[in-house]
């Protein structure tokens, strides 16, 4: 009997295509798979039992990339290293997140993320464009661990587009172009769009990956701007409470993804099953966050650019370079919530605004419900030789600040007693 004679079976009713802020609450996540829990279970087990010895063979090809799944195919569970349902749950409902996202991939740390995605897609001989500054941990990697293996770095300053194109066409070998966009700390943008296009412009192409930590995913898009990774602290704004740490990465390409998901599971570096559920929780309010804090980081700004105790305020609402100006305005949604500014009397000045501060706490680290400020050249910062404290823009008088969910007017009266106090020093 031929295929065409079999009655075509009753089709179910399509389902509506979803949008991102239900995907994040719903995708990947079946109740029933948990005794009908409405929330995700936790899932400890280290192993999980096989169906069939039939379904273990077939796990283990699939998981080792011998065989490829069919479309709609489910391999069964091996070992939570490899793979466990939390990381399953959380991974389905980080990818709308991100847009163009088709996957995601979740890690211990933020800097065990960009690791494994540099770790799989760069070979000893070839070499990596980045700018700088970067995050500390991540400058340290490319020059302190990968050159050494023979994984050459090609620093170029933030904001210099035309350097950054050079840097691609020319670098022999080149594998990876590293962004990290805004840089930390004076906010200066790199051109997601131009890195992409010089990358295209290269065969074989070098893959581009984007630290995405300071505005994303809810107002920075790196793969709608043509970007092939991006790499995330969940630290920070995905987790937003300060109280775990966590990585992730978001692709478009499967084919990009997998050799990082092997690596994974070689490094055994994926995040722990109630890790993986408390950032889970954490998913559906990071877009109502990140805008709650970048309004309030709005108004904060306002009043820094106008205290006669500060000299300089860095915060992409406030930018005067044109080209920084159209940057921002091709790429970002909103400004966000992390601004430095510069109190005229260098570190004393610096010292006694923290000191001063009464709400905003002195910590490191961003991306929190509660304001934090720090003195970037002690402390995140201080491994720099003065050349590149010279580059970074990161002076004596520099404090970063990330500004979090308060209400903003006890944010803007601490900021401004804190910073009449530091006028009544440099007086
Ligand atoms: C914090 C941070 C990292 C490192 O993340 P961890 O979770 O601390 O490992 C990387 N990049 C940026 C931009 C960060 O802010």
């Amino acid at each position: 009997m031929s295929a065409a004679k079999i009655p075509h079976p009753p089709q179910p009713d399509p389902e509506p295509p979803r949008r991102p802020r239900t995907e994040v609450i719903t995708r990947g996540f079946d109740p029933m798979l948990s005794v009908g829990s409405a929330r995700p279970a936790v899932f400890r087990s280290s192993t999980y039992v096989f169906s069939s010895p039939e379904a273990a063979e077939r796990a283990f090809d699939i998981v080792t990339g011998r065989a490829q799944p069919a479309p709609g195919e489910h391999p069964e569970l091996i070992y939570s290293r490899l793979n466990h349902p939390n990381a399953e749950i959380l991974e389905a409902q980080l990818a709308p997140l991100e847009t163009d996202a088709r996957e995601a991939l979740v890690f211990n740390s933020g800097m065990a993320a960009i690791m494994t995605a540099l770790m799989a897609h760069m070979q000893p001989g070839q070499g990596i464009v980045f700018t700088v500054p970067l995050y500390g941990g991540t400058e340290h990697l490319i020059q302190d661990f990968l050159a050494p293996l023979g994984m050459r770095g090609r620093p170029v300053p933030a904001g210099d587009g035309p350097g950054l194109q050079r840097a691609i066409a020319e670098m022999p070998n080149l594998a990876v172009v590293l962004l990290e966009t805004p840089a930390n700390p004076t906010l200066i943008m790199a051109d997601i769009a131009q890195a992409a296009a010089a990358a295209s412009r290269r065969q074989p192409r070098p893959i581009v990956m984007v630290d995405n930590t300071l505005l994303g995913p809810a107002f920075q898009h790196p793969l709608a701007l043509g970007a092939d990774l991006c790499l995330y602290s969940a630290t920070k704004y995905l987790s937003g409470f300060s109280d775990m740490i966590g990585g992730a990465i978001m692709g478009a390409d499967p084919a990009l993804m997998h050799p990082i998901r092997l690596k994974r599971s070689l490094f055994g570096n994926i995040l722990q099953p109630d890790e993986c559920w408390i950032l889970d929780g954490r998913l559906p309010t990071v877009g109502l966050r990140m805008q709650r804090a970048s309004e309030n980081a709005e108004r904060v700004a306002e009043l820094l650019a106008r205290h006669r105790a500060v000299s300089r305020v860095f915060y992409p609402r406030l930018v005067r370079d044109l080209e920084q100006q159209r940057i921002i305005a091709a790429q970002c949604d909103a400004p966000g919530a992390m601004i430095s500014l510069e109190l005229r009397g260098g570190k004393p000045a610096a010292f006694e605004f923290l000191r001063r501060l009464k709400l905003a706490r002195n910590a490191v680290s961003l991306g929190g419900v509660e304001t934090l400020a720090c003195h970037p050249k002690t402390t995140t910062h201080s491994g720099f030789t003065e050349a590149q404290f010279a580059t970074a823009g990161v002076t004596d008088g520099l404090v970063r600040l990330s500004i979090g969910i308060e209400d903003w007017r006890d944010l803007v009266a601490d900021f401004e007693s804190a910073l009449d106090a530091v006028t009544r020093v440099q007086l």
